[in-house]
């Protein structure tokens, strides 16, 4: 109750001032309070009121509400009423906003002179949701001057919690654009206001903002300190609404530690007051953010049932740019859980809808461009408007006077503009292209060794390796090129690896290590089942010819490989020193005859040093069994 206190005090508001500002806080008691609105307030509102109950009712979804309230405010405006007119747009352009139509919501906005209005309060929604809409379209140049205009009609008022509510959208802007220091400046000034105020919705957002900062400056202990002093603030703040956001973003933040159980905690927690609040957005939000953590949990067909769930009502929301974003987040998901084909073909399905959403941006840019030069001519004028003035006072205001020139920028700036815009687009998609290219081998669909090197290797390839390490190398491979052409090459390594894929596990990891090299790193297992396994892929790729064109080519693989911690070694084998000894392994299968599989079952080595000598002397080492062979597998 804090807040409401310091705002009467502040400002001496009237119930539907209060309303308004409850609102941000806790829309379902913002709701509660119409009650307390006069009789005649309630009976005949005037249109500043039903701007302001318009906003409520579609901050609680009340859609039939919201309707009426618009149709009330046509009758008044058809009836001459300037400020109905107004308030209309406003309304409508709120419940556009609510439910993500920011274009939509702009385009209502263009038509009201927010510097003609009659009341500061007026001026001040009119700023901020204009201010908020630009910047959820990703305009902050043109958003920035509204919500800085919001910030001084709440000095104007003198009116604290607009204020605090105007830094904290400006906060949001900063920190979008990258600019973290102002963003933490802002926020600090925010929380001393917040704090002073006592008002703990606002430090739920201060802190949400702050963990937002940290998660991009990569500080994720930063981050959680934040995300959990959120949660303790909207716990005390009493609202549903920052309660709702706290757990969804500390579902989040345990998802990006890989913390999977804490994760979907605190995602069950938000679930079913999402649900009630019915927030656009949130609850597949909530629900993918469930399924990826049933992955990391190892559940994949709960996990795929509620990701796919999430991206399929992304997409029949036309929502291509979320169901992008969600396809790769569970693209890289499956991967990390060793889901490794799966995890290809929703790599594949992403960069489908990649391609889909270029199309359908460039629509969106060509409309929002063209709402650009309204906008920018409509700069223009309040920048010519205000010169004087803002030359004069304070450097703050010399500083927007600097954003607002180059704001009002000539026609051909924009166009410059525009042309970047679209440069900056279709370089991120490349870049996205190359990422993807550049980490897996386009033949095969598999992980290809600069992957493996960048991701595995460089982060645990010092480390003991536990598992099944297997090199796997085509026999007589130039043969096959040089008989049938290199497509009919191309066309074997496609099968083969397709066939060594289909008889691992998921979660074991295969490469494609070179040219015609594959290697394989599999979860823990027996030696007798290693020799299972090896067995299968030896078979799957001899089994059958390769058809191609009408030919039948006839292929084998030899493989060498080890099961690690290795016995009698007597300290743990690194991942570095286990490929290079299988690889010597695949060397004696070859020298054997191929087709065939080579085991290291024992190395006696007491340290890495020694074993490097081991490696180099293999065969010397075979020779006097500080090194153990056995071979398997042959065909004959
Ligand atoms: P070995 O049994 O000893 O392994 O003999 P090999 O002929 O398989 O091995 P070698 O290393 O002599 O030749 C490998 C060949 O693989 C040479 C190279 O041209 C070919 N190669 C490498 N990458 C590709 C590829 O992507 N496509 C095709 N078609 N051929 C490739
Ligand atoms: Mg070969
Ligand atoms: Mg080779």
């Amino acid at each position: 109750m804090g807040v409401l206190v310091a705002a009467a005090a502040a400002a001496d508001p009237t119930v539907a001032d209060r309303i308004e500002m409850l609102d941000w806080s806790d829309p379902e008691r913002a709701v509660q309070l119409i009650g307390a609105l006069t009789l005649a307030e309630r009976q005949m509102p005037d249109p500043q009121t039903l701007e302001i109950l318009g906003m409520v009712y579609a901050d609680v979804h009340r859609d039939a509400d919201v309707e009426a309230t618009l149709a009330r405010l046509r009758l008044a405006a058809e009836r001459g009423e300037k400020s109905a007119f107004v308030a209309e747009h406003y309304v409508r352009a709120y419940s556009l906003y609510q439910r993500d139509q920011y274009a939509a919501a702009n385009a209502e906005l263009s038509h009201v002179d927010i510097d003609s209005l009659a009341t500061r309060s007026e001026r001040y929604r009119l700023a901020i949701l204009r201010g908020n809409t630009l910047r959820m379209l990703s305009q902050a140049e043109a958003a920035l001057p509204f919500l800085e205009q919001g910030l001084d009609l709440a000095h104007e008022m003198h009116d604290d919690l607009r204020g605090l509510h105007a830094m904290l959208w400006l906060a949001r802007i900063y920190t979008n654009t990258g600019n973290f220091d102002r963003a933490s400046e802002r926020l600090e000034a925010a929380r001393v206001l917040a704090t002073a105020l006592g008002d703990e919705a606002a430090l739920v957002e201060i802190e949400g903002c702050l963990s937002d900062v940290a998660d991009r400056r990569g500080d994720h202990a930063a981050e959680r300190r934040s995300s959990l002093a959120a949660l303790e603030h909207a716990r005390r703040s009493g609202s549903n609404k920052w309660l709702a956001h706290a757990l969804i973003n500390l579902g989040d933040s345990y998802l990006k530690t890989h913390d999977y159980g804490e994760s979907l905690r605190y995602s069950k927690q938000a679930l079913p007051m999402v649900m009630r609040l019915r927030e656009s957005g949130d609850e597949p939000i909530v629900l993918f953010n469930e399924g990826l953590a049933y992955i990391g949990l190892g559940n994949i067909k709960e996990g795929e049932r509620l990701a796919e769930g999430a991206i399929g009502e992304s997409l029949a929301g036309a929502s291509l740019l979320n169901a992008k974003e969600l396809l790769r987040e569970y693209a890289d998901a499956l991967e990390r859980a060793g889901y490794l084909m799966m995890a290809i073909q929703v790599y594949h399905r992403y960069d489908e809808a990649s391609e889909k959403s270029m199309s359908v941006t460039r629509q969106k840019t060509f409309l929002e461009l063209s709402a650009k030069f309204d906008d920018e001519r409509r700069a223009r004028e309040l920048e010519l408007l205000r010169r004087d003035n803002a030359l004069k006072v304070s450097e703050m205001r010399g500083q927007r006077l600097q954003l607002q020139l180059i704001l009002a920028g000539t026609l051909f700036v924009t166009c410059i503009c525009a042309a970047l815009g679209w440069g900056v687009a279709r370089v991120r998609r490349a870049n996205n292209r190359l990422r993807f290219n550049s980490e897996r081998d386009a033949l095969t669909g598999l992980r290809n060794r600069r992957y493996f090197n960048e991701h595995v290797l460089t982060v645990d390839g010092a480390r003991p390796v536990c598992g099944c390490v297997l090199l796997a190398d085509l026999d007589y491979f130039k043969k096959i090129n040089d008989t049938w052409g290199h497509p009919a090459g191309d066309a074997v390594l496609a099968t083969v690896s397709h066939r060594l894929s289909a008889a691992l596990r998921e979660s074991d990891k295969l490469v494609r290590w070179g040219g015609e090299e594959f290697l394989a790193v599999l979860d823990p297992i027996t030696p007798e089942q290693a020799d299972i396994t090896v067995d299968r892929l030896l078979q799957a790729v001899r089994r059958d010819p390769v058809l191609w064109n009408g030919e039948s080519i006839a292929c084998t693989i030899s493989i060498g490989y080890g099961c690690f911690p290795m016995a009698g070694a007597t300290m743990g084998i690194s991942l570095d020193s286990a490929i290079s000894l299988v690889d010597k392994a695949l060397y004696e299968a070859k020298r054997r005859g191929r087709d065939r599989a080579c085991l290291i079952s024992s190395v006696c080595v007491d340290d890495e040093r020694e074993l490097t000598v081991i490696s180099a002397q293999f065969e010397s080492a075979a020779a006097d069994r500080r090194i153990s062979l056995v071979e398997m597998g042959s065909a004959a």
